[in-house]
């Protein structure tokens, strides 16, 4: 199966490879720095992770939770003090409070790419200036700037907010007939230029970005890491298929010409570099009916659509994050078999506890829940893997693994 790992080796950076025994932190204590933690401590690392609950996924597997305000950054030295590096989980910590901490302790990936990432006008501008294809967009700050957006690009399209969006929200979508008073709706609902809307790193206003509508074949991912070395070790792209804006089911192989999965795991390894990644990271494309590669998004992080290399890879995106973040070898992305994963949304409980024995009865599926308390209808509680012969074999039991679970109705699959 197909994984690569690409060893540049570019004396940049003769930082002290750090070794099991050490200490390595994490900002956020959600599902990713849950299986961070796990990853890490099976390595024979200590873990601590800030988080804004004490009572957070993370937490279940980290040797310490400091809890506090992610903008505190006083709390955020005094964290670091006893840290050998520090990593985050998600983007929606703003990179000021982590700048401070240069020369307290390295983070990786650098604040500098976290700051380009959570907000879609920067990193469209990262996209555009490094010659990488994505979406025709405008960023606009006024409601009249919409209208000329839409005037020029044409509908349909979407606006986005810049900042802090994730899994659809934050988002609309302007559909072909949509006229003055659609575009002036979707300025109001997604709070252009209020207050609220301003951006942690500036006095900026609340910026959008109109994107054209891109009729896609379908949807991918590649997940990369890069060390301190400039070595990079590129999964292989997952096919992503989205329920309600919520990432649904991954599979690998993705089934797609040689060239197109060529051309996207080379543009992810170099959207990497340019951002200088020193981590995971994931790059989303729109696949084009015409076989054009299109970046969507940037996460500089592991990603939902990663976690099938926890069952079906070498090294999983987690371990890869460690031995980045360390200056350690990179593993290798090598898939034992094609695998496909489901997301186990809150929803599934909804009929109840789900019957896991059914869905641990299916053939090569392994489960993993988060530990979450609440299963609210949309959070995203677990996810289960399947490992099988073939692609299609691997979604048909995923799904049906899925629905026998959470005791649905459709369990063909
Ligand atoms: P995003 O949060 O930007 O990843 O968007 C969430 C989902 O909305 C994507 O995975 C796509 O399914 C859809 N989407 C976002 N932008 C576009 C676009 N320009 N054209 C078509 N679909 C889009």
């Amino acid at each position: 199966m197909v994984g690569s790992v690409e060893r540049k080796v570019i004396p940049v950076v003769a930082a002290p490879v750090i070794l099991p025994g050490a200490t390595l932190g994490v900002m956020g204590g959600g599902q990713l720095g849950a299986m961070f933690a796990m990853a890490a401590k099976r390595m024979g690392y200590r873990v601590e992770a800030f988080s804004d609950s004490a009572d957070c996924p993370a937490a279940q597997h980290c040797d310490r939770v400091h809890v506090g305000a992610y903008d505190d950054a006083a709390a955020l030295v005094a964290m670091a003090r006893g840290l050998d590096v520090l990593t985050f989980e998600f983007e929606n910590v703003s990179a000021e409070p982590l700048r401070a901490l240069a020369g307290v302790v390295p983070v990786r990936p650098a604040p500098e790419v976290l700051f380009t990432t959570q907000d879609r006008g920067r990193e469209k501008a990262f996209l555009v200036r490094e010659g990488f294809a994505c979406a025709p967009h405008r960023m606009v700050r006024s409601q009249k700037e919409l209208h000329a957006a839409v005037a020029a690009l044409g509908l349909p399209a979407v606006v986005k907010t810049a900042a802090f969006g994730y899994d659809g929200k934050g988002q609309q979508k302007l559909d072909a007939g949509a006229g003055p008073q659609e575009i002036d709706a979707a300025w109001i609902a997604l709070g252009g230029g209020e207050e609220k809307c301003e951006l942690p790193d500036g006095d900026e206003k609340c910026e959008l970005v109109l994107e054209g509508w891109i009729d896609f074949d379908c949807e991918i991912s590649v997940v990369a890491a890069r060390g301190l070395d400039g070595s990079t070790a590129v999964f292989a792209p997952t096919r992503n298929h989205h329920s309600h804006h919520i990432l649904d089911i991954s599979s690998v192989p993705a089934g797609l010409p040689a060239a197109v999965l060529d051309s996207a795991r080379k543009m992810a390894a170099a959207v990497l570099e340019k951002l200088d990644v020193v981590g995971v990271a994931c790059v989303e494309f729109f696949v084009t009916r015409d076989g054009r590669v299109l970046v969507n998004e940037i996460a500089p992080r592991p990603h939902n659509s990663g976690h099938l290399t926890i069952a079906a890879c070498e090294t999983s995106q987690f371990e890869q994050q460690v031995r980045a973040i360390c200056g350690l070898p990179l593993g290798s992305p090598r898939q034992l078999a094609p695998a496909a994963m489901a997301n186990l949304l809150g929803d599934c409980w909804k009929n109840g506890e789900p019957d896991w024995a059914a869905a641990l009865a299916v053939p090569g599926v392994s489960l993993m829940l988060y530990g979450k308390g609440e299963p609210r209808p949309g959070r995203k509680m677990g996810h289960l893997t399947v490992l099988a012969d073939s692609v299609d074999e691997a979604i048909a039991n995923v799904t049906r693994a899925r629905s026998l679970a959470c005791r649905s109705s459709d369990r063909s699959g």
